[in-house]
């Protein structure tokens, strides 16, 4: 048995390592296994029932796994190596559309998913394409409002890159809106952040959107 005054030190440690997004702290997979055994007893559903018998297991580990591992990383490491800029760039935009994504409404714990158009303009570095997927889903796999996704994913691209103008731009199906309520089941969610010289709604805003024109629903 713990000692109660250990464990009452010890909960607000383990705590304020979870508030803090980013930082290293291994999910206990095994607890999380437990809850969701008591959530199903909770609901009244039968033991007996053999396909709940492992369903505990399965969900703990798509949540730690797959659901909620952007906590384990940061947007530096998901971006990973950058590169100088091209000599002679200055000012282009660089734009990546229909990045699949999907993460999970903190208000319900019920997932949404969609496409993810990122763009920016680079600073004194680039980095690979397929790592602006990487920093999409190191925030994805969070529990984040659409409209939080976007402007952390804009907000990292601008910090980590130096870069003077990122955009996210992201479309996406709600189970929230799909599923539940007024069951809006064609509802497609749109959300936009803008940092630096893209928030101002000149030029470089209508250069990418002409160039998003095609690739909108
Ligand atoms: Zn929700």
């Amino acid at each position: 048995m713990g000692d109660p005054a250990i464990l009452r030190d010890l909960q607000p440690v383990s705590r304020q390592k979870r508030e803090q997004p980013g930082q290293e702290g291994a999910p206990d997979v095994e607890a999380m296994a437990r809850a969701v055994r008591d959530f199903l007893d909770a609901a009244g559903l039968p033991r007996s029932d053999a396909n709940l018998a492992q369903t505990p297991e399965r969900v703990a580990e798509a949540w730690a796994g797959e659901f909620l591992d952007g906590y384990r990383t940061t947007p530096a490491a998901a971006l990973g190596e950058t590169f100088p800029a091209p000599a002679g760039s200055s000012g282009e935009l660089v734009v990546v559309t229909d990045l699949r994504f999907h993460s999970m409404c903190p208000h319900h714990l019920l997932p949404y998913a969609g496409r993810a158009h990122v763009a920016y303009v680079p600073g004194e570095h680039v980095v690979g394409f397929g790592r602006l997927s990487a920093l999409v889903d190191c925030f994805a796999h969070r529990l984040i409002l659409q409209e939080d996704l976007a402007r952390e994913v804009a907000r990292a691209l601008a910090q980590v890159l130096n870069s003077p103008a990122t955009a996210c731009i992201l479309e996406a199906e709600q189970a929230c809106l799909r599923l539940r309520g007024d069951e809006q089941s064609d509802a497609v969610t749109h959300a936009e952040a803008y940092e630096g010289t893209l928030r101002e709604d000149g030029a470089l805003r209508r250069e990418l959107w002409a160039r998003l024109g095609a690739r909108r629903r």
